[in-house]
């Protein structure tokens, strides 16, 4: 009975792929379609050991990652770069109320954390968290959804164990300077975690790394409990 509502659903309302608009098989769960889910670029090729920063000329880490003694993660994975796609995927996912999306994308993230080996090296799944006010506004944080889908898949809980304590200008429109400083004290332990991260190896979870200062802030956080860091986001943008 519930199969054929929903073929006459999809009759009256197609599903149809956020990428290319091609109509989606009524029984398909995803929204986005096979062929564009594998067109995607992939963060590949000669990359920074640590950030995952793309370094066309070569070399094993890039020069923030070099100088920089004050990184708080083990490392930083992504599956994606920042591809015209990925922008249309995030962009929808943030801005259009399309948290559906935030579901699909957690399979082939969850895929490439476990093709890592990293859901082996993990106690628990954290999002990075948004300003309360932001997310009341928004209706959601996207990176909570993506952490909750991949906690599921990888079969480990997944706790808010962070809070944004300032509302902030978004980043992208910031120097690095600025976004620095933007930053600052910025996150808090969520005190209701505090025993239960105590200690533990947390994959944080975020859609996408621009300058990695996020991730690094929340890092810095987590580690005052002694905790040791991954960073997995979507998409991983150069700057
Ligand atoms: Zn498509
Ligand atoms: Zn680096």
């Amino acid at each position: 009975m519930k199969k054929i509502l929903n073929f006459i659903i999809s009759i009256i309302f197609p599903r149809t792929c956020s990428l290319c608009g091609t109509t989606l098989n009524f029984s398909s769960k995803q929204n986005i379609c096979n062929k564009c889910l594998e067109k995607i670029p992939k963060l590949e090729g000669l990359i920074c050991h640590k950030c995952s920063l793309p370094l066309p000329d070569g070399g094993a880490t890039c020069s923030d990652c070099k100088s920089n003694k004050d990184i708080y993660f083990e490392v930083l994975k992504s599956p994606y770069t920042y591809s015209t796609q990925m922008k249309k995927l995030i962009k929808n996912l943030k801005y259009s109320r399309k948290t559906f999306l935030a579901k699909d994308l957690s399979l082939p993230l969850a895929e490439f954390i476990k093709k890592e080996n990293i859901d082996k090296e993990v106690d628990v799944v954290v999002p990075v968290p948004m300003h309360w006010f932001k997310k009341w506004k928004r209706g959601y944080n996207q990176a909570e959804i993506l952490a909750t889908g991949v906690a599921q898949i990888i079969n480990k809980p997944m706790y808010n164990a962070l809070v944004r304590t300032k509302y902030t200008k978004p980043q992208f429109n910031l120097k690095k300077q600025e976004r620095h400083e933007n930053l600052e004290s910025m996150f808090d332990i969520n005190k209701k975690y505090v025993d239960i991260i105590k200690g533990k190896k947390i994959l944080l979870i975020d859609d996408i790394a621009t300058t990695c200062s996020t991730a690094n802030q929340c890092a810095k956080v987590l580690k005052s409990l002694r905790c040791k860091i991954v960073v997995v986001t979507l998409a991983r943008a150069a700057f």
